[in-house]
C-alpha cells in the first residue's frame, strides 16, 4: 500500500473517484477510535470508524487517506456538498467580521434575509414569518411551542416509525425505542402515536394503505382524544430515520384537510426532506400539501447548525415577545452559510439534480430486489431512496442482520452508507446532491457487490 498523499483542502475540487489505499478503517482512524473509546461516551455512536480529513462533492477523504464514495452526506446534510466553495466563501467573510452577537440582544441581516427566504421557498403564498433554532428537534420542539400557543390547545398527534428528535419532547414524539428512548424518560406528556400509512406492510395491500389509515387516524383522534384537544399534527412527509417510508397515497392530503376542518395545525417536518433532497424544494409538494407550520434544518446550510421553524404569519405571531429564541439560535456564521446553500440549491437547480439521482438509482436498485429474494421493498424520492430487507421467499420478517452485514460490505469496499427503520433493516441513500453520474454509479456498483457477497 502507497502512503497516501492528503489533498490541502477540501470542497468539489477533490479528485471524484474512490481510491483505497488500507484497509477500512485503516491504521489511523484505528489510532483515533482508541483515543475516542476513552474519550468520548459510548452513547454516542458511529457508523462507520473512519476518521474524516476533507470531503467534497461526493467524496470523504480519511485520515489515512482514502477516498470513500458518500452515500450519506452527514445525515442528510451536505446536499450542495461538502466544504461547497460559495458556502466556505460566505463563512470566511462572516467569521471574519463578527461571529456572534445573540440575535435577541443586537440582531444583525443574515438572520432576516435567511428568514425571508424560508418565507419564499416554502410552500403556499400567504403572508409567513421564520424563528431560527439550533437544531431539528429544538426546530420541532419550537414548532409545538409555537402551535399550543397559538391554538391554546394541549394534545399533539404523531405516527408511528416517527422520528422528531433527541430531546425531552421530541424524544416523546419519536417512535423508537432502542437506542433513542431506552433509560431516557419519563417523557412529556399529551403526545398521541398514531398508525402510519406504510404500504409495503399495509395488511390489505399497499393501495389501500393511504386510505384506511387515514381513516383509522381520523377516528381515534375523534374518539379517543377530541379533535378539539388537538394543538398539532405532526408529520414527516417521507419519514427519515423510520425507514424512508412514503405514506401511501391519499393519507397525507385526507390528513391535511381533516386538520383543515378542526382548527388542528398541520406541521411538516421537512427537516430531512427538506432543501432539494426528495427532488421538489420542500417533500409536500409532491403531495401539493401547504402546511401550517414547517421544520427544517439538516440540509439548510451546506454542514453549518442551523433550523428554522416557518409558518403562518398569524401562527408564528402568537407566542408573546421573548417567548422564541435562544444563545445561538440563528447564528450570524450559520445564516451566511445557509444563505450561500439556498442560493446554490436554487441555481444549481439541485431539485432536478435530485430527480435524476433517483431515476439513475432506482433502476439498479429495482434491479437488486429482482436478484435477490431479501429486498422486500424499494422506495422514495428523488436523492432519498432505501431498500427494505427481509427474510425473502414469501417472509416478510425484517432482516436486521443481513442489513447490518451488506453495510458492513459496503463500508470496507469504500462507501458509507447509513442503515434505518425501526428494525434496523433498511439500507438508505442520501447521497450528495452535486455527487457526479459516474461516482453515483460506482457507489450503486458496490452496494450491489455488497449484496452478491451477503444475501440470497
Ligand atoms: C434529524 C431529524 C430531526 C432531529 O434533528 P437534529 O438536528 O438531529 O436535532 C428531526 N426530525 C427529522 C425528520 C430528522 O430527520
Amino acid at each position: 500500500m502507497s502512503s497516501p498523499s492528503m489533498p490541502e483542502r477540501g470542497g468539489p475540487g477533490l479528485p471524484q473517484a474512490l481510491r483505497l489505499v488500507t484497509e477500512i478503517p485503516g491504521p489511523r482512524s484505528r489510532a483515533l477510535a482508541a483515543r475516542r473509546s476513552a474519550a468520548v461516551a459510548r452513547g454516542v455512536g458511529a457508523t462507520m470508524p473512519v476518521y474524516a480529513y476533507a470531503a467534497g462533492g461526493g467524496i470523504l477523504v480519511d485520515v489515512d487517506g482514502n477516498a470513500l464514495i458518500d452515500f450519506g452526506s452527514g445525515i442528510a446534510v451536505t446536499g450542495v456538498g461538502n466544504a461547497a466553495d460559495e458556502v466556505v466563501a460566505a463563512v470566511r467573510e462572516q467569521v471574519g467580521r463578527f461571529t456572534h452577537t445573540c440575535f435577541m440582544v443586537t440582531p444583525y441581516e443574515g438572520y432576516v434575509a435567511v428568514c425571508e427566504a424560508l418565507n419564499r421557498l416554502t410552500p403556499g403564498d400567504h403572508e409567513k414569518r421564520s424563528a431560527l433554532f439550533n437544531s431539528g428537534a429544538e426546530a420541532v420542539e419550537n414548532a409545538v411551542k409555537i402551535a399550543r400557543s397559538a391554538t391554546g390547545r394541549d394534545a399533539v398527534v404523531v405516527f408511528e416509525h416517527a422520528y422528531h428528535g433527541r430531546t425531552n419532547l421530541t424524544l416523546a414524539m419519536t417512535a423508537k425505542a432502542m437506542p433513542y428512548k431506552a433509560g431516557f424518560g419519563p417523557f412529556a406528556p399529551e403526545i398521541h402515536r398514531m398508525p402510519l400509512a406504510y404500504p409495503y406492510r399495509w395488511p390489505t395491500g399497499p393501495e389501500h394503505a393511504g386510505e384506511q389509515a387515514a381513516t383509522r387516524v381520523i377516528e381515534i383522534i375523534r374518539d379517543e382524544i377530541g379533535a378539539g384537544a388537538v394543538a398539532a399534527l405532526v408529520i414527516e412527509p417521507i419519514q427519515g430515520e423510520g425507514g424512508f417510508i412514503v405514506p401511501g397515497h391519499g393519507f397525507l392530503p385526507r390528513l391535511a384537510e381533516f386538520c383543515a376542518a378542526e382548527g388542528i395545525l398541520f406541521v411538516a417536518d421537512e427537516v430531512q426532506t427538506g432543501f432539494a433532497r426528495t427532488g421538489a424544494m420542500f417533500a409536500c409538494e409532491h403531495e401539493g400539501i401547504v402546511p401550517d407550520l414547517i421544520a427544517t434544518a439538516k440540509g439548510i446550510a451546506g454542514g453549518m447548525p442551523l433550523s428554522a421553524v416557518t409558518g403562518r404569519a398569524e401562527i408564528m405571531d402568537a407566542p408573546q415577545v421573548g417567548g422564541l429564541g435562544g444563545t445561538y439560535g440563528g447564528n450570524p456564521v450559520a445564516c451566511a452559510a445557509a444563505l450561500a446553500a439556498i442560493e446554490l440549491v436554487e441555481s444549481a437547480d439541485l431539485a432536478g439534480r435530485a430527480r435524476r439521482i433517483g431515476e439513475l438509482a432506482l433502476p439498479r436498485l429495482r434491479a437488486l430486489a429482482a436478484r435477490h429474494d431479501a429486498v422486500g421493498d424499494v422506495r422514495g424520492r428523488g436523492a432519498m431512496l432505501a431498500v427494505e430487507l427481509v427474510r425473502g421467499g414469501g417472509d416478510d420478517t425484517p432482516d436486521p442482520a443481513l442489513t447490518s452485514a451488506v453495510a458492513a460490505a459496503c463500508h470496507r469496499r469504500g462507501l458509507i452508507v447509513l442503515t434505518a427503520g425501526t428494525w434496523n433493516n433498511v439500507l438508505r441513500l442520501l447521497p450528495p446532491l452535486v455527487m457526479p453520474d459516474e461516482l453515483l454509479l460506482a457507489g450503486l456498483d458496490i452496494l450491489s457487490g455488497a449484496f452478491a457477497e451477503c444475501a440470497r
